[in-house]
C-alpha cells in the first residue's frame, strides 16, 4: 500500500512552477478590464441613466425603476461581450465566506427557443434559498425568507462566464443578514457625523468617506500535503504536529526569496485581481515559513471591503491551478506566526483632504489634532465594542501569541505625538484665553507636520497605531471580514464625534471663540482617554499586569469578547447610530457564538479522529515492530541478555504504550465535555462550555500526540510532519 505521506512529498518534488503571461503589456492595458466601472457605463449606459448610477454610487440616491432596466440591459450587453452566460448576486452571509446563487440570463420561451433576458427587478433583487444561512433566528420570528438587493455603490464585475452583482442580504422585515449592510450604514453614520465637524473648519465639506488598506496575510501549502492532513482540510490548521527543528528563528524568510511556485501563484492571482480592478501592488514573504502577504493601495471601505472579501476567493481558486492550497486561518501552526488582516483606516473630505493627515497650516492641523484625538477618546471608551468585532476561535490563537498583538486594545502615537499631546493638555489653561495664549498654542501646532516627519517609531506591538497619515487596526485575523471591525470603529468614532460637536457647541453657546472651544474639548479628550494610550512594548508580560492596572480589558477568548454585544449600553449606541437593532445586535452575537461552537465542534471531532484511527493504530504497529525485536533478541541471546540488549526497546515499548494510554483517557475526557456541551440549550453557555471545558483537551492530546511524533519510526507516521509541510520544495 502507498503510504499518502510519502505520496504526496513525492509529488511536491516532482512539480513545476507554472508562470501565468501577461494578458497585455501593460497593468494600465488591463486594470479593471472584468468591472463594470463608470468608464464603462458611460460607454455602455445612456446619459440618464449613467447620471442615475452616479448618484446613487457617490450620494447614495436611489435608483428608481426605468433607470434600474437600463442598467440591467447594458449590464447585460456589457457581460455577454465578456463571455458571461449567467448571472449572480454575490452577497457576505455571517459565514465569513461568500455565497452566489447562479441564474442565467437566457429565459426559455413557450413554443421552443429562448432569449436573454436581465431587467432592473432581477437586477435590483433576488430571492437566494436562504434557509441555509446563518440568522440568529431573525427569520424564524418573521419570515422564513431572506433576499439580496443590489448594492449599487460597488461595482459588478465579471468572473469566469458570471456576472456578479455586489448585493446586500436581508430578511424580509428587513433586519441585515450579512456584513455588508451594516458597514453602509455605519459609513453613512460615521459620514454624517464628521461632516459636521469638518464644518468647523471648511464649509466646503458635504460628504467624508472612510478610506480602508487591508493587508491581507495568508500561507501556502502544497495540495498533496494539505490532503494528506484532514486537520488542514476539514479546520484549516494543524491540531498536531511537532514543531520543525527550524522554525522562523533565523528570520531568513522575511522577505527573503520567494520560491519560484509560489511566485507564480502570486503572479497570476494578481493579474485576476488586476482584471477585477482590485489595486494590488505590494508582495513580499511574511516572517513564518511559506507565509506571505498581499496589500492594495487603499479605496473607499465599503469597495476595499468587497475587494478584499472577492480577493480571498480568487486566491483560493487560483492557487488549486498551482497545486498549492490557501490557509487564511489566523494560526494555522501553532508556534509559529499567525496570519492577520490589518486594516489601516482614515477619513477623507470630499474636497480631497486625509483627516489624519498633518496639514500646511494651523487651522488644518487643527482639524487634524481634532479627528485624532476623538479617535483615540472612541478606542478608549469603547475598546471592548472594538476587542469583539475581531473576536473569532482563529483570532484567539493567535492575539497575545508569536507576533501578534495581544487581546488588550490599546493605542500607540509615537514619542513625538504623545509628547506634543502632553504638552498640549498642559499649556490649555483653565478660564478665558489671552491673544499671547492663542498665537503661542497656534504656533505648536503649527509644528505638527514637522514633528510628524522625523517620526521614525514603528511600534509594530501595537493593537492600534498611528502611522503618521492612517491608524492601522492590527489585531483583525486573517480571515476577519474587514467590514466587522469597520463597523465598529466607525460607530465608536461617530458617536465620539457627535458627542464632541455638542459640547464644543455648548461652549461656544457659553461664550468660547470657536477655536477656543475646540481647544479646550481637545483638551479634555486628552485627559480623559489617557489610560488607552501605550507605547511600550505590547508583547511583554509587563504591559499585562501594566492594562489591569489601567483597568483595561484583557479578553482572551471570544464567547467573553461577544459579551459586549448584548450590552444595554451598547445596544443602544448601535441603534443610535442607526446600524443595529437591539434584534439585529441579539441575533448577531447568536450568530458569533454559533460559529464559535462550530469550529470547536470540527476540531474537537477531528482530532478525536486523527489520534483514535492514525495516530494510535501508527503507533501499535510501531511498537509491535520493537516486541518482535525485543523478542528476537531474546531468542538469540537469551532471556537475559537479551534484554540487556534490547534496553532501548523496552523503553519505547513503554513510552509508547504510556502516551498511547494517556492520549486516548484524554480524547475519552474530551468527548465527555463535548457532549455535555452539546446538550446545552443557550448558543452562550455552549460556547463558554467549549470554550472552557472543550478546548483545553487540545493542547494536552496534541502534547502526547507530538511525544509520540518523536518516538515512532518516521516511515510509519501517518501525516506529512510540518517540517515537511513547511520546508519541502
Ligand atoms: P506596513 O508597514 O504595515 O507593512 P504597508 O505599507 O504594507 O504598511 O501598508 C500600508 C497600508 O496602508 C497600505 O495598504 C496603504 O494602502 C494603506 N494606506 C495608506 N494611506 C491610507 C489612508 N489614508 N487610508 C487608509 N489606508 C491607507
Ligand atoms: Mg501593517
Amino acid at each position: 500500500m502507498t503510504n499518502i505521506r510519502f505520496q504526496a512529498i513525492e509529488d511536491v518534488l516532482n512539480r513545476q512552477a507554472k508562470f501565468p503571461q501577461l494578458p497585455k503589456e501593460k497593468i494600465s492595458d488591463f486594470f479593471g478590464e472584468n468591472v463594470f466601472n463608470p468608464k464603462v457605463m458611460r460607454e455602455y449606459l445612456p446619459e440618464e441613466a449613467y447620471i442615475g448610477v452616479m448618484a446613487a454610487m457617490q450620494e447614495g440616491k436611489r435608483i428608481d425603476r426605468k433607470i434600474a432596466d437600463q442598467v440591467a440591459s447594458s449590464m447585460k450587453d456589457w457581460a455577454a461581450s465578456k463571455g458571461a452566460t449567467h448571472y449572480t448576486h454575490w452577497f457576505q452571509p455571517l459565514t465569513g465566506a461568500t455565497a452566489e446563487k447562479h441564474d442565467a440570463f437566457f429565459t426559455p420561451l413557450e413554443g421552443g427557443g429562448a432569449i436573454e433576458k436581465f431587467d432592473g427587478t432581477l437586477l435590483a433583487q433576488q430571492e437566494p434559498d436562504a434557509s441555509s444561512f446563518p440568522n440568529g433566528g431573525l427569520r424564524n420570528t418573521f419570515e422564513a425568507r431572506g433576499y439580496t438587493a443590489w448594492d449599487p455603490s460597488s461595482p459588478a464585475f465579471v468572473i469566469g462566464r458570471t456576472l456578479c452583482i455586489p448585493t446586500i442580504f436581508i430578511s424580509y422585515t428587513g433586519e441585515a443578514l450579512d456584513y455588508k449592510m451594516p458597514l453602509i450604514k455605519a459609513l453613512h453614520a460615521v459620514d454624517d457625523a464628521a461632516t459636521e465637524v469638518c464644518q468647523y473648519f471648511d464649509k466646503n465639506v458635504t460628504k467624508i468617506n472612510t478610506t480602508l488598506g487591508w493587508e491581507q496575510e495568508y500561507f501556502l501549502v502544497d495540495k498533496a500535503l494539505y490532503n494528506a492532513r484532514p486537520d488542514l482540510c476539514l479546520t484549516g490548521r494543524a491540531l498536531l504536529g511537532h514543531a520543525p527543528a527550524k522554525g522562523q528563528q533565523l528570520d531568513d524568510h522575511y522577505f527573503g526569496s520567494i520560491s519560484d511556485r509560489a511566485t507564480a501563484f502570486m503572479r497570476d492571482f494578481e493579474i485576476e485581481a488586476l482584471k477585477l480592478g482590485i489595486p494590488v501592488t505590494t508582495r513580499h514573504n511574511e516572517v513564518a515559513p511559506n507565509q506571505f502577504e498581499c496589500a492594495p493601495v487603499f479605496e473607499e471601505a465599503n469597495l476595499a471591503n468587497d475587494h478584499n472579501v472577492l480577493l480571498m476567493d480568487i486566491m483560493e481558486k487560483v492557487a488549486i491551478n498551482h497545486d498549492f492550497r490557501v490557509l487564511l486561518h489566523e494560526k494555522p501552526f501553532s508556534g509559529l506566526n499567525g496570519s492577520g488582516k490589518h486594516n489601516n483606516w482614515s477619513l477623507s473630505t470630499n474636497t480631497g483632504v486625509n483627516l489624519l493627515k498633518p496639514g500646511k497650516n494651523p487651522k488644518s492641523n487643527l482639524q487634524f489634532l481634532t479627528f485624532l484625538v476623538n479617535t483615540i477618546a472612541a478606542i478608549n471608551d469603547n475598546a471592548d465594542i472594538l476587542r469583539a468585532s475581531i473576536a473569532s476561535a482563529g483570532n484567539d490563537h493567535r492575539l497575545g501569541a508569536n507576533e501578534a498583538p495581544p487581546a488588550i486594545i490599546s493605542v500607540f502615537l509615537g514619542s513625538q505625538l504623545t509628547s506634543f499631546l502632553d504638552d498640549l493638555e498642559k499649556s490649555i489653561k483653565a478660564g478665558r484665553m489671552t491673544p499671547e495664549d492663542k498665537t503661542e498654542l497656534k504656533l505648536n501646532i503649527g509644528k505638527i507636520p514637522q514633528i510628524l516627519l522625523d517620526n521614525t517609531d514603528r511600534n509594530r506591538t501595537s493593537p492600534f497605531a498611528f502611522t503618521g497619515n492612517k491608524f492601522e487596526f492590527r489585531a483583525p485575523g486573517s480571515a476577519t471580514n474587514c467590514a466587522s471591525p469597520m463597523i465598529a470603529l466607525n460607530v465608536i468614532v461617530a458617536k465620539q464625534l457627535q458627542i464632541f460637536k455638542k459640547e464644543v457647541d455648548k461652549r461656544i453657546k457659553g461664550g468660547d471663540k470657536k477655536d477656543e472651544a475646540i481647544l479646550k474639548e481637545l483638551q479634555k479628550l486628552i485627559k480623559t482617554s489617557k489610560k488607552i494610550r501605550f507605547e511600550g512594548n505590547g508583547y511583554g508580560d509587563e504591559w499585562v499586569k501594566e492594562a489591569e492596572k489601567r483597568g483595561l480589558s484583557n479578553l482572551k477568548d471570544t464567547p467573553r469578547a461577544l459579551d459586549v454585544m448584548v450590552d444595554k449600553k451598547v445596544q443602544k449606541l448601535f441603534a443610535e447610530q442607526g446600524v443595529f437593532t437591539e434584534q439585529e445586535m441579539n441575533a448577531r452575537h447568536e450568530i458569533e457564538l454559533e460559529n464559535y461552537v462550530m469550529k470547536l465542534q470540527i476540531e474537537a471531532r477531528v482530532l478525536g479522529d486523527m489520534v483514535r484511527n492514525h495516530v494510535i493504530p501508527s503507533a501499535i504497529k510501531y511498537q509491535n515492530e520493537l516486541i518482535q525485536n525485543v523478542q528476537g533478541l531474546k531468542d538469540v541471546l537469551g532471556a537475559t541478555a537479551g534484554k540487556k540488549a534490547a534496553a532501548t526497546q523496552l523503553d519505547f515499548i513503554e513510552r509508547i504504550s504510556n502516551h498511547i494510554n494517556e492520549m486516548n483517557q484524554l480524547v475519552a475526557k474530551m468527548i465527555d465535555e463535548r457532549r455535555k456541551a452539546n446538550k446545552m440549550d443557550h448558543p452562550r453557555d455552549m460556547a463558554f462550555a467549549y470554550c472552557d471545558k472543550v478546548k483545553p483537551y487540545f493542547d494536552l492530546i496534541k502534547y502526547q500526540s507530538d511525544k509520540l511524533e518523536l518516538t515512532v519510526d518516521d516511515q510509519a507516521w501517518p501525516f506529512p510532519k510540518l517540517r515537511e509541510i513547511l520546508f519541502t520544495r
